[in-house]
């Protein structure tokens, strides 16, 4: 299938810089606020915010027949609940009306003002209600480090672990867009040493590198999605940070596995790159070896090149990258996953959001939590300031980034960013 907003010759009127992670390649969607307007769907071109609304009240998706009522909401659900023909054939229009040769828009100065504002003067907002969130463990180089560094070196994963890919289910409730400060969890934790668990502010606050991705596409109790067909239900990817409180963590994950270590917040970036945008950047899979089961199989190369970093950054200071990472190092690919997830019969909806797991690759330096880049606080991390880190401080900033990149086009998810703040 060619995707022609894909075509990394489109150049569009609009002024785009070099780096920027929004050029008319991307075009992705979300949700912003500003002084006048409430919740609108938004698309992103430079350094621009699309309000979509303004372009549909004005007629420019005519010939798509949608509601414009669908733009003038608090979520994207309603949008992307509409299935891959419609959003595709959106994202489509509104690369037409930004191509340099399109004067349709292009010669309307007087509406430039409503439709385009400066990312700088809106809100992002949160871009889909999360039903549900499934965190899942799926990059090989994260188990390893973690089963070597809590249990045994020699026999680091798991033996289910290259059968299944492994997750849990998480909590929508504190899904946070990016901006959004939170505090230092408090907790139980029973330090190694001691005899008895204490109560406080968690010590070891970490954060996890991870992406998600968006189901677009509602399946009914008792179906099952097939590697197959999984991308006809995942609308698209954004940034994902896990937070994790590593003490509280070790105490109280047996027998059931996590729980308050990680549902205190979890920060999502506030543009979903479609996974349209996302095709020219596929790459090949692990060889898994096993072989899995052939619910579990799939064609075709289903692993993106999505390169990661990790910056810290100390309250009024310079911030230091801390891990370089890339979203390929996945052993389990997101259409594995949801066929996984969905094998059983249990349903997803539109709007669910399924974690990656920590992304970690096989360097140290692209280790994607402090657990890890630490080696559990035994090796400190220097920051440009002369401080050091073996986890989180309070009122660091911690911030995700992620982009694609090939000889012709790069694409971008903008920021995922949040302030620890002192424990309440
Ligand atoms: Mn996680």
């Amino acid at each position: 299938m060619i995707i022609k907003a894909n075509n990394p010759a489109l150049t569009s009127w609009i002024d785009v810089e070099k780096n920027s992670d929004f050029p008319i390649q991307n075009l992705p969607f979300g949700i912003y606020s500003d002084s006048i307007n409430q919740h609108r769907v938004c698309s992103a071109i430079g350094n621009y915010v699309i309000d979509l609304y303004e372009l549909a009240d004005r007629g420019y998706f005519k010939t798509l027949t949608l509601n414009k009522e669908l733009f003038n909401r608090p979520y994207l659900n309603d949008l992307i609940a509409l299935g891959k023909s419609a959003t595709r054939a959106l994202r489509e229009r509104l690369s037409d009306l930004l191509e340099s040769t399109n004067q349709e828009l292009q010669g309307d100065k007087k509406t430039f003002d409503a439709i385009f504002k400066p990312q700088s003067s809106v809100q992002l907002m949160l871009p889909v209600k999360v039903g549900d969130y499934t965190d899942f463990y799926s990059s090989i180089d994260h188990a390893t480090n973690i089963g070597t560094m809590i249990r045994d070196p020699k026999n680091a994963l798991m033996p289910n672990w290259k059968y299944i890919p492994v997750g849990y289910h998480g909590r929508a409730s504190s899904i946070m867009v990016s901006g959004s400060n939170f505090h230092r969890p408090k907790g139980q934790m029973k330090p190694a040493d001691a005899e008895v668990p204490t109560f406080g502010p968690c010590k070891l606050l970490d954060f996890e590198l991870e992406t998600g991705y968006i189901i677009g596409k509602s399946s009914s109790p008792g179906q099952s999605i097939s590697t197959e067909q999984a991308d006809d239900y995942i609308f698209g990817m954004v940034l994902f940070n896990d937070w994790s409180a590593r003490d509280i963590q070790t105490w109280e994950y047996v027998p059931l596995g996590p729980f308050l270590s990680k549902n205190f917040a979890s920060t999502v970036s506030p543009w979903v790159v479609t996974l349209d945008a996302l095709e020219p950047f596929r790459t090949e899979g692990y060889v898994q070896e096993p072989k899995v089961f052939p619910y579990l199989e799939y064609k075709g190369n289903k692993n993106v090149d999505i390169k990661l970093e990790v910056a810290i950054q100390p309250e009024n200071g310079e911030e230091t990258i801390v891990c370089r990472s890339n979203y390929k190092y996945m052993y389990w690919t997101m259409e594995q996953q949801l066929a996984h997830h969905t094998v059983n019969g249990c349903n997803v909806n539109v709007g669910d959001l399924m974690g990656s797991g920590t992304i970690s690759g096989p360097d140290v330096s692209e280790y994607g939590s402090m657990m890890e880049l630490s080696w559990k606080g035994t090796k400190p991390i220097k920051l440009k300031d002369g401080s050091e880190r073996k986890f989180i401080n309070d009122n660091d900033t911690v911030i995700l980034r992620g982009y694609c990149k090939n000889n012709e086009v790069r694409i971008g998810f903008g920021e995922c960013k949040a302030k620890l703040l002192p424990a309440l």
